[in-house]
């Protein structure tokens, strides 16, 4: 059984099973501050879809109760409503990267809001290539789109979803409850790979997406409250690709495109941020690597606190 604990710098650890209201207190949240919520919807890397407990990525930053979902990796949707949130109320997506672990339920999860009935705008955001895929979505669900149109009489849903394409980092949008930007981020051979900063008026988040170690990332990050990073084990990435054909490749896929937790550390301790967060566990489906393991080795370098991310745990 797969230890279900969140680990605390001072060493004290809580119980999963604890309700998160009772969590949140004792992470000394302010009222203010719990209008900015942060819910780890999917916490496993990379695209197979496993028995591990952990659904693929996705994160969930809730601003005044309206939700901004960063990446829709395969279970989203159910992800969000097991978190407690009508697909009806979608309003805001954005995708780091177009690898399928970040962006296999984008058009899926719009559509999923739209059927729901009650009436949906949304907005993406993402690198370029966001409007060609959402366009491409579209065309592979004509047939049932234009079905449920003519035949139950819905709105046309290629009206409700508009895609932002970017190729440049910057502020991606801002309303009256948040300003969001990204930062370029080395996840080769993706020349594209976005983090996203979210500054709401009393909490700040930075969603890592899938990076290498990078130094400009802990700039980025600057006094963030919280900081979710991807994370990823050495030993547990020697016993995966001892069982894999195409080990070497993929080894060395891993190795130049993802941050191992004692460079995770690093950049959380640059960036001076409160929390950290750790998430897209790489492997995410290895059982027998515990929480202080993968937590261990960021410690080493980061002094504040530590949280070991769970599917649906709210920071
Ligand atoms: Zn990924
Ligand atoms: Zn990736």
């Amino acid at each position: 059984m797969h230890s279900r604990r969140q680990f605390l710098t001072s060493g004290a650890s809580l119980p999963l099973s604890l309700s998160l209201s009772a969590v949140l207190p004792r992470l000394g949240l302010s009222q203010d501050q719990k209008r900015t919520r942060v819910i780890l919807l999917g916490t496993k890397g990379g695209p197979s879809v496993g028995q591990s407990g952990r659904s693929n990525p996705s994160t969930l930053i809730l601003i005044n109760d309206i939700p901004y979902v960063v990446d829709c990796g395969y279970g989203t949707s159910r992800q969000l409503l097991a978190a407690g949130l009508s697909l009806s109320k979608l309003r805001y997506i954005f995708i780091t990267h177009n690898h399928s672990d970040h962006n296999l339920e984008y058009g899926a999860l719009f559509y999923n809001a739209w059927i729901t009935g009650v009436p949906v705008r949304v907005d993406s955001y993402g690198p370029a290539g966001l409007k060609k895929m959402t366009q491409d979505f579209f065309n592979y669900m004509k047939f049932d789109i234009d079905t449920r149109i003519e035949d139950e009489g819905r709105p046309d849903p290629r009206n409700l979803l508009t895609a932002h394409d970017f190729d440049s980092p910057g502020v991606v949008m801002r309303n009256g409850d948040v300003t969001i930007s990204s930062c370029l981020v080395r996840h080769p051979p993706i020349k594209q790979a976005f983090a996203y900063r979210f500054d709401a008026k009393v909490r700040s988040v930075v969603v890592s997406g899938d990076t290498a170690y990078a130094p400009e990332l802990a700039d980025f990050a600057k006094g963030a409250d919280v900081l979710v990073h991807e994370v990823m084990y050495l030993p547990g990435v020697e016993t995966l690709v001892k069982r894999l054909p195409n080990a070497q490749r993929l080894r060395e896929h891993l190795l130049a495109s993802h941050t191992l937790p004692e460079d995770v550390g690093r950049i959380a301790e640059r960036a001076g941020v409160k929390t950290l967060v750790l998430s897209h566990f790489v492997p995410g489906d290895d059982r027998s690597i515990t929480d202080e393991q993968w937590a261990e080795g960021a410690h080493k370098h980061f002094k504040g606190r530590i949280i070991v991310g769970k599917d649906l745990m709210e920071i």
